[in-house]
């Protein structure tokens, strides 16, 4: 079969026409009167009849070739809008540009209709939508596994200056690019018992009996190459009733309870839980991650056996990545799979499991290594706490010959905690994995030497790193047209897929005539944000100020705290002399807090609160303004992004795994201040220690300075502008109305030990902002600096990354063309 090349689809000229068609048979209604959402359905609609043509021919070209495939298991994607990520990569701009004016719109008015897809809390998600786009674009034959979430992470809105959620009610008005494919739903099974019974020839088995029964409906989501001539999946379950379980009450007449049942069982894909929040004990949580896996591993299952019965060359057919443990009970499911109902020997179905399953670590965080209690699990997955134990008990036996007689190390290594009664995720997730990574160099480190010590010489060669990257499509030609284009113009397209070739600018960074131009793009960028600023929150904000941005979510450990300080202490040093030599300065922070993290939210607080005094004072008008932009997301991400001119990375050292957030920043030519953490250090060495604002204590000197260093108190009587911040914080300057409001952020530092080092990295922050403003005072001296973090951002490809898990850990070759 002949591969669809992108001229065949492109087909411009019927895409008129076939907007109108679908605006009347899909939405049953007419071009008139013109109606911006029906514009953007039509054209949606239209994009996607393409994009099923050339999934089509892929899937044949996979068939044919017969080759290994991975699947990527995420129970999170945070892949926001698509429209224009389709135009852009399909090459269809210049088309739907004309097709949306003759409509009597900008083309960017229609991609403001769509609402963003927040499938997920933050990086981890964004990740797994970045490999999307670069599996697809390396032409690398795997699929996207998660859940179709019905509201996605909540929607923030900031009332009296605290943050509200709101639903993320995302599909109300229909998604055009989710295709549901009714004709392979499968069953899921809940509760019940395990079973032991003799087969036919009297072995020993186990079967898995009166479960409920849930029904998972695959829907898929398109997702094509840059260049478009290959378009991968991303298949996303959603839940739905069986027909059985209801029909066995409705026949005992009760028809109400089994229309209750029935809406309880649909619960399983409704929601997305916010993360920073303890899972632990939350039912709902863990049937959402055997949902993902047992729905997955069907389909796996199903696609192999087109091949034939045996599962003897499955690990050669099939590599399976975990992003984080969520979708670790997929290795106890597998197990059932082969040893229940396919009836492999233990042995050679473990033998199996090990080849297949490979697993990222995302985070060191004590409280994000996920257990599940084994009560619970029992109790939901019955079989699979059966298989847990036994993985478990011959894992410890093989740990127990080779180290007789030390039990604690039996005791710190075994799946399930004997003390606390909990399945510790990560720890089967190594020992039924061949591959372990981190995620930047530092974290997969701290994984090997502290976190993972243990397993890390039981398996000499497993853990290994991945620094993550992110995908130049998106967030450079995409967003950021305005800077694409001068780069084209000057170095050709092929960076967008080969993203080393960025490095062809640095002799231009000496070229005064093309920082200039650097310069202007910046600054139109600047304008952008600030007309969307200005509608989102009434405040006006000048371009011609240093924007000055940290947005991620909001997490003690990645110190928004320690940006509040340096803007109250840059505001006292303004109103003591408001003809201090700095740039004017514009602080955006933005970010949401799980809705049951109390310190995050009364961060926001803070933030609002100073931003509100700032903002007011006439003292230092011009100087200084402070926002909190509420409601960050993908979408709103692709435009802050473009527009700054200084990246906050300051994290805690050792607690940021990697940071995907400073990537984007850089790579868009944002100068990074930021601590010595996660892919921080990887970024220092590309762009050159001369162009980064580095500072802080390093990872062995924060956990030297919580083992006993300075106590805060003495810290901030020996830094006389520190002490005034905190007093200030402290008595109610920035909330009068109630003084006390901010006395558990004082506390947290002064008589709690200060664990996120804020007190003790200060004064090292305050300096390496000196030393921003001096060098944004000489704007070509600061735009050679910008142009050479763009330029040598080319390592922190998501093409990069994913050709190394291709290579070193799922053993895939890219298709040839
Ligand atoms: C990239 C991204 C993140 C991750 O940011 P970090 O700074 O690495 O934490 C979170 N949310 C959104 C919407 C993003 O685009």
């Amino acid at each position: 079969m002949p591969t669809a090349s992108v001229t065949d689809f492109h087909d411009i000229g019927s895409l008129g026409e076939d907007i109108r068609r679908h605006i009347l048979s899909n939405l049953g209604n007419d071009l008139y009167p013109p109606d911006p959402f029906r514009s953007f359905s039509g054209l949606a609609y239209a994009i996607r009849d393409r994009l099923i043509r050339l999934w089509l021919a892929t899937q044949a070209s996979y068939y044919d070739s017969m080759t290994k495939r991975v699947y990527y298991l995420s129970m999170e994607f945070l892949p926001g809008r698509f429209l224009m990520n389709y135009i852009t990569n399909l090459g269809m701009e210049d088309g739907c540009r004309q097709a949306a004016s003759d409509l009597g719109y900008a083309l960017e008015d229609l991609a403001e209709e769509e609402r963003d897809a927040g499938l997920g809390n933050g990086g981890l998600g964004r990740l797994a939508s970045c490999y999307m786009d670069s599996l697809a674009t390396l032409r690398i034959p795997g699929y996207g596994y998660g859940i179709l979430y019905d509201y996605g992470l909540f929607h923030q809105t900031i009332v009296d200056g605290w943050q509200e959620e709101r639903a993320d009610n995302w599909r109300r008005h229909g998604s055009p690019w989710v295709i549901d494919r009714v004709e392979h739903l499968y069953p899921v099974r809940f509760y019940g018992r395990s079973e032991p019974y003799r087969d036919n020839k009297g072995a020993l088995r186990y079967r898995w009996v009166e479960a409920d029964t849930v029904m998972a409906m695959p829907c898929d989501i398109l997702i094509p190459a840059h260049g478009g001539a290959h378009v991968t999946n991303m298949r996303l379950w959603t839940a739905a009733s069986s027909q059985e379980f209801s029909l066995r009450d409705f026949n005992q007449g009760d028809f109400v309870g089994a229309m209750q049942a029935k809406i309880l069982s649909e619960n399983i894909s409704k929601v997305l839980y916010p993360n920073d929040e303890p899972i632990a004990g939350k039912e709902l949580r863990l049937k959402q991650q055997y949902f993902l896996v047992a729905a997955t591993l069907r389909d796996i299952v199903r696609r192999h056996k087109k091949s034939g019965p045996s599962f003897d060359g499955f690990a050669d057919q099939v590599a399976i990545q975990l992003n984080d443990t969520h979708p670790t009970i997929a290795i106890a499911e597998l197990m059932r799979i082969l040893v229940d109902e396919e009836f492999l020997a233990w042995d050679a179905a473990w033998d199996i499991c090990r080849h297949t399953f490979a697993y990222t670590n995302h985070t060191v965080l004590p409280e994000a290594l996920e257990t599940w209690s084994a009560d619970l699990m029992g109790r939901v997955l019955p079989r699979h706490l059966e298989i847990i134990a036994e993985i478990d008990r011959r894992f410890l036996a093989e740990v127990a010959a080779r180290h007789p007689g030390e039990t604690g190390r039996l005791s710190r290594m075994a799946i399930i905690d004997r003390t606390s009664g909990r399945v510790r995720m990560a720890h089967l997730a190594i020992v039924g994995s061949h591959a372990v990574n981190g995620v930047a160099r530092l974290h997969s480190d701290i994984l090997k030497d502290r976190v993972f010590k243990d397993f890390d010489a039981f398996y000499p060669g497993k853990f290994t790193n991945v620094t993550n990257g992110i995908t130049p499509r998106r967030w450079l030609l995409q967003t950021n047209p305005t800077l694409s284009r001068l780069i084209t113009d000057h170095i050709g397209p092929d960076w967008a897929t080969d993203l080393t070739r960025l490095t062809d600018l640095v002799p231009l960074a000496g070229d005064p005539a093309f920082r200039q131009a650097w310069r202007l793009a910046k600054r139109d960028n600047k304008k952008r944000l600030a007309r969307y600023v200005l509608r989102k929150t009434g405040i006006g904000i000048n371009p011609d100020t240093l924007f000055d941005v940290q947005f991620k979510r909001m997490h003690e450990y990645k110190r928004q705290l320690l940006n509040v300080l340096h803007v109250v202490t840059l505001y006292n040093r303004l109103r003591r002399d408001p003809a201090l030599p700095v740039p004017p300065r514009t602080v955006l922070i933005g970010g949401k807090a799980a809705p049951g993290y109390f310190m995050a939210k009364r961060i926001i607080r803070l933030v609002t609160a100073v931003a509100e005094t700032v903002n007011a004072d006439d003292a230092i008008r011009g100087r200084l303004r402070m926002v909190f932009l509420p409601n960050y997301c993908v979408s709103q991400a692709e435009k802050v992004i473009p527009a700054a001119d200084l990246s906050q990375q300051i994290s805690t050292a050792g607690m940021e795994a990697s940071g995907t957030g400073n990537m984007k920043f850089a790579l868009n030519g944002a100068l990074t201040i930021g601590t010595l953490d996660g892919a921080n250090i990887e970024i220092m060495e590309q762009v050159g220690r001369e162009n980064i604002f580095i500072f802080g204590l390093t990872t062995p000197e924060v956990e030297a300075a919580r083992a006993g260093g300075t106590p805060p108190r003495r810290r901030v009587a020996a830094d006389p502008e520190l002490a005034e911040a905190l007093d200030m914080i402290g008595r109610g300057f920035f909330h009068p109305a109630d003084p006390g409001l901010f006395t558990p952020i004082l506390d947290s530092l002064l008589d709690h030990g200060d664990y996120y080092c804020v007190t003790a990295d200060y004064r090292a922050c305050l300096d390496a902002q000196d030393a921003v403003n001096a060098l944004y005072l000489d704007p070509d001296a600061w735009s050679r600096a910008s142009i050479l973090n763009t330029a040598n951002m080319g390592y922190f490809s998501s093409d990069r990354a994913v050709l190394e898990y291709a290579r070193n850990i799922w053993n895939i070759e890219p298709l040839g063309e």
